[in-house]
């Protein structure tokens, strides 16, 4: 069976951010992902941009997976939503719970296990469902087996795989994949990357979403300073020998978070998916 790839976009707020996320996407489409999954701000503050980005990458004829979580919509929006995209032909989805966004107030969060519950309940099994997964552990969870036991919910509940948040140790992700299948998983796991090309919003990024930088590469790239283009070359060259390292130990594929860039995604993909279809 041939390796899964996928690449992820946020919908962009512009219309210049529009046009360029259109070339992004068609270079992007020319290596033949599985996906492309697009992000949903959390309490639907994006929900038409990102409904709008969706079907616009249905009509191009391509696979397209939007992201979606509960926020504080009712149950009759987020199933509106679902069916706007049934009826347009999408079947999957990368179902979250969502973060709350600055500024909304006390939204309920809805854990992920509820809206996949909920999509299976509603759509059967129209859509293929993705969730999340942590290898170096949601910055909520309590513990490292029981945040393996809540994606074992989750996935219990009906996802068919995860994808994972970005990180920079294949050991994590290695150790984590053993520890699901120790826990009874038996569904895929892809690990998510992230590109390195701006160490400072990096390191905030990495920050709040329990991401680690380990201590080596963050001396590393804050030793190029200002020097934008070695950040971007050794970044990239790591995070190529990254995928290499986990493709070799036996992923089932990438999610890559393309940052709605071509570059350097593009290169890393094409080196991956070159040596491993
Ligand atoms: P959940 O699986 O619901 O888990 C959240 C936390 O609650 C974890 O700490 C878990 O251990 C804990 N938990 C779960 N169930 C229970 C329970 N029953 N009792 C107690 N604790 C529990 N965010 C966005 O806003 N928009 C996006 O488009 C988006 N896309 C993402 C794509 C990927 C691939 C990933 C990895 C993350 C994405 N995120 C996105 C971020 C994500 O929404 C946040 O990390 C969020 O904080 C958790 O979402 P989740 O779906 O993993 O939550």
């Amino acid at each position: 069976m041939s390796n899964r790839y996928s690449f992820e976009f946020f919908p962009p707020k512009t219309e210049a951010g529009r046009e360029k996320l259109k070339d992004t996407r068609s270079q992007l489409a020319a290596l033949n992902p599985e996906f492309f999954s697009v992000t949903y701000g959390a309490g639907g503050s994006t929900r038409d941009n990102t409904r709008g980005i969706v079907l616009e990458t249905k009509k191009a004829g391509l696979s397209v997976a939007p992201h979606l979580s509960f926020g504080g919509d009712e149950e009759s929006e987020i199933l509106e939503l679902l069916n706007s995209y049934k009826d347009a032909g999408i079947d999957r989805i990368v179902a979250l719970r969502g973060d709350i966004p600055s500024g909304m107030g006390a939204t309920r969060l809805v854990y992920a296990r509820e809206l996949v519950e909920f999509i299976r309940k509603h759509t059967g099994d129209h859509f293929q469902l993705e969730v999340a997964a942590y290898p170096e552990i949601h910055p909520d969870g309590k513990s490292y087996d029981a945040d393996i036991g809540f994606l074992k919910d989750k996935l219990d509940a009906g996802a068919n795989s995860a994808i994972t948040q970005y990180f920079f140790s294949a050991d994590s992700y290695f150790y984590f994949l053993d520890a699901c299948d120790k826990a009874g998983i038996d569904k895929p796991i892809f690990p998510g990357i992230m590109p390195i090309t701006n160490y400072t919003n990096l390191a905030r990024f990495s920050r709040n979403c329990g991401a680690e930088i380990p201590r080596w590469l963050s001396k590393k790239l804050e030793g190029y300073g200002d020097d934008q283009q070695s950040i971007i070359d050794f970044g990239t060259e790591f995070v190529t020998e990254l995928c290499h390292i986990l493709m070799e130990g036996g992923a089932p594929g990438i999610h890559f978070y393309s940052m709605n860039q071509v570059e350097p995604i593009k290169s890393i993909a094409n080196a991956v998916m070159e040596s491993h279809p």
